[in-house]
């Protein structure tokens, strides 16, 4: 298990099992920053946790501690079938996208596409590289085969 800790973090919530914001412990000592190098969770796409790291969580409703689930999501769009015949993808594609943010422009890379009739257009990313692209909610990004 990693050592370290981290504070005021947000992690993902569970969507089938919503929880109230807890603070994210991860047991040990060390000061664990947002990212440091020494608290770095496979990068996977969501619910692939076979094998993920280990992870104690506490907040204001009690603790749970649990040995694997631990993950940096992969970045990912959500679209339905008629977005993807759009774009010309399918489900599991991976694609870059470019972002023109003002000054900061960039393209990332490894985004999986990810096709259902439950989905609307949006593109995940975590925070880091959010700020990397200095992307807000609502920043338009173009498709990159
Ligand atoms: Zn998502």
């Amino acid at each position: 298990m990693v050592p370290g800790r981290l504070q005021n973090e947000r992690p993902l919530r569970d969507r089938k099992n919503p929880q109230p914001e807890p603070v994210f412990h991860l047991p040990g000592e060390a000061p664990c920053p947002a990212h440091p190098a020494h608290c770095r969770p496979p990068v996977r796409e969501s619910g692939d946790i076979a094998g993920s790291g280990a992870c104690k969580l506490v907040g204001p409703a009690g603790e749970v501690e649990v040995a694997e689930g631990v993950i940096a999501a992969k970045r990912h769009i959500h679209m339905t079938p008629a977005d993807a015949a759009e774009f010309g993808v399918k489900d599991k594609d991976v694609v870059s996208v470019k972002v023109n943010t003002n000054g900061r422009a960039l393209v990332f890379g490894d985004v999986v596409v990810r096709v259902s009739e439950k989905f609307s257009l949006a593109m995940h990313i975590d925070t880091d590289e959010s700020n990397a692209a200095c992307a807000v909610n609502g920043t338009m990004g173009e498709l990159v085969k």
